[in-house]
């Protein structure tokens, strides 16, 4: 019986290998590695894809959020709330501009940040809010947005894992200000290397993403303020072209996937529902909106035994996160301790990430099912 991988990029590749190869070739052809025609056509595409006035292309999920931030004057003193229960790129950019991360706990459900605590954590101190759509699905975004307004503050998304899912029939990344998405190449729209884009509506707040991109010049070596070199490459942008017209289609198949898992785990016994039951929580869908399942969580005890288990068996398996961000070494100065945010700290150390990638077919969506039924005896 042969393995299931957790990602299958070759799988991908392979059936775009000719018309990837042609749009590599033709940015060859033109010599024009940095901007420029292929990424002013991203941005256009992705911007229609979204239904957002203005798309910036930059260098990482990353540093779409640190520009997003720096577009929104975030610096020392300030603070920017978020969820303790992410990657660590969502703290990380707060710090890095001398402003503080305050977190707010996650709903047990969605893994999202949860409104009840958001209003509780505001203070004059406020720059930003940055919910974070987690694993393919928003956050509840309608009494985020609601807190946000009466607190005056623009909301930033981190949709890094999230472009095209939806929150009752809007687009991720449109819902706040500014929204940020990566193209890191595991994620569902992802390049031959790194990249990023902002998005915004609102077209001073694009222009001033576009100045801090090239260094802060207002035109070249007129600068009006400090930026940094945060661009997109025409590599990645005509890799990204290629695959966007897929993406769709690679969203639709996880969610297949998605309810192919909850029947086969529900017909094996393995679900816990309501009444208890089985073994395992699949990932719960609030309801809200299109999920496009960038992973597949599931939450189960005796993790570390499970994960050994499928590794046996030639099964991957990730766990999407193992340390919450506010109890990783480099934020000890925010003073927190294990049981700050227990909603988090639960979650990290029951989550498992399972294969869901495009790809997967049935058959190997069995093999999953039957290694963890072994592994549970059911
Ligand atoms: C991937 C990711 C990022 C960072 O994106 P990079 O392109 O890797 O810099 C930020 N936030 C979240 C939630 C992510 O998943």
């Amino acid at each position: 019986m042969s393995g299931v991988p957790l990602i299958d990029l070759k799988a991908q590749y392979a059936g775009l290998r000719d018309e990837l190869r042609a749009a590599v070739d033709g940015v060859l052809e033109s010599q024009r590695f940095i901007l420029g025609p292929e990424v002013e056509a991203l941005e256009e595409e992705i911007a229609d894809y979204c239904g957002a006035g203005h798309a910036i292309g930059v260098s990482s999920g990353t540093d779409a959020l640190l520009v997003a931030l720096m577009a929104l004057d975030v610096g020392p003193g300030d603070e920017v709330v978020t969820t303790p229960f992410s990657f660590f790129a969502t703290a990380g950019v707060v710090v890095r501009l001398g402003a503080r991360p305050v977190f707010v706990d996650i709903d047990a459900r969605t893994f999202n940040l949860d409104p009840a605590g958001l209003a509780a954590a505001i203070t004059p101190r406020t720059k930003v809010i940055m919910p974070v759509h987690l694993f393919g699905q928003t956050a509840d975004m309608d009494p985020i947005l609601a807190t946000a307004e009466r607190a005056g503050v623009p909301v930033v998304e981190d949709a890094a894992q999230a472009i095209g899912a939806d929150y009752r029939g809007r687009q991720a990344g449109t819902l706040g200000r500014l929204g940020c998405f990566s193209f890191f190449p595991t994620k569902n729209l992802g390049g031959f290397g790194d990249g990023g884009m902002v998005i915004t509506d609102d077209a001073e707040l694009a222009a001033r993403v576009r100045r801090l991109r090239t260094h802060g010049f207002a035109s070249q070596y007129d600068t009006s303020e400090v930026g940094g070199n945060f661009r997109l490459d025409a590599l990645q942008a005509a890799v990204l072209r290629v695959k966007l017209r897929h993406l769709e289609g690679w969203h639709e198949a996880r969610r297949r996937n998605a309810e192919r898992y909850r029947r086969l785990f529900a017909e094996a016994g393995l679900s816990r529902d309501a009444d208890g039951g089985g073994p395992l929580r699949p990932p719960v869908e609030a309801g809200h909106g299109r999920h496009i399942y960038h992973q597949f969580v599931i939450l189960t005890e005796r993790r570390k035994q499970l994960r050994a288990h499928l590794a046996n068996k030639q099964i991957g398996s990730a766990v999407y996160y193992p340390v919450p961000l506010h109890l990783q070494g480099c934020f000890a100065d925010l003073g927190h301790a294990r049981g700050s945010f227990p909603v988090a700290e639960a979650a990290a150390d029951r989550v498992l990430a399972l294969p869901i990638y495009p790809e997967l077919d049935e058959d190997a969506q069995r093999r999953v099912c039957d290694a963890l039924r072994s592994f549970y005896r059911v």
